[in-house]
């Protein structure tokens, strides 16, 4: 997708502080993190958001979460007493700005409201 910027980054066209990447999908920090630690997950197909999820993408979708997982541990979040957040913004009234699927991780609240979202 021409104008999409998570499909740049993906193709190296933007810069971005990457985390994790495989064949699939590709984990870098947000530019305005919200949290201590604020990552998105991001398949490297091009897909909308939520809403244009078909059958075919259930392997994908599921390794978001796995990879998710993963780091989290490899990020040394204690996962009982610190834990973390993933989210998905669907559409603009949501909060969707990006329209390329992407899996918020969000761990480390300094606001009490956010933590309890
Ligand atoms: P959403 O609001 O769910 O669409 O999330 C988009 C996220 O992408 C926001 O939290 C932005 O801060 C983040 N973002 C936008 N541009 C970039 C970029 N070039 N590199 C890293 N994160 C970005
Ligand atoms: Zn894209």
């Amino acid at each position: 997708m021409e104008d999409c910027i998570f499909c740049k980054i993906i193709n190296k066209e933007l810069p971005s502080e990457i985390i994790y990447e495989n064949d699939k999908i590709i984990v870098f920090k947000d530019v305005n993190p919200k949290a201590e630690i604020h990552l998105l997950i991001v398949p490297k197909k091009h897909i909308e958001n939520i809403n244009v999820i078909t059958d075919e993408d259930k392997g994908l979708l599921s390794e978001m979460l796995i990879v998710a997982k993963k780091i989290a541990i490899d990020l040394k979040i204690n996962l009982d007493t610190q834990g973390y957040k993933l989210i998905f913004n669907v559409g603009r009234g949501a909060g969707q700005t990006i329209n390329h699927i992407h899996l918020h991780l969000l761990s480390g609240f300094s606001n009490q409201s956010l933590s309890e979202i």
